[in-house]
């Protein structure tokens, strides 16, 4: 007889109820949260992208938030706390 542990259960096709966590940090996603990585951990990744570009190039807040794709508030908020310093202060 086959017998399948819990986890199998959950992550056979047959009986699939929508149960999603992030695969970085293993937090609970809703089932209509687009990407498989949550909120948080994807702002990390790209948080690291930006802080080299912005180590990079002499650039600014509205470049960075377009290049990027992200709100410029979260670009300020980066740079608030410190975690990234512009090339030159404008
Ligand atoms: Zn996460």
């Amino acid at each position: 007889m086959d017998r399948k542990s819990r986890y199998d259960l959950l992550n056979s096709d047959g009986d699939r109820r929508p149960r999603r966590i992030c695969k970085e940090c293993g937090r609970a996603l809703a089932s209509s949260y687009i990407g498989d990585t949550c909120q948080s951990c994807k702002e990390d990744a790209i948080y690291r992208e930006v802080k080299e570009y912005v180590s990079e190039n002499d650039v600014g807040e509205y470049d960075v938030a377009q290049k990027f794709d992200i709100p410029v508030e979260t670009v300020r908020k980066w740079v608030q706390l410190g975690y990234m310093e512009y090339k030159t202060n404008k």
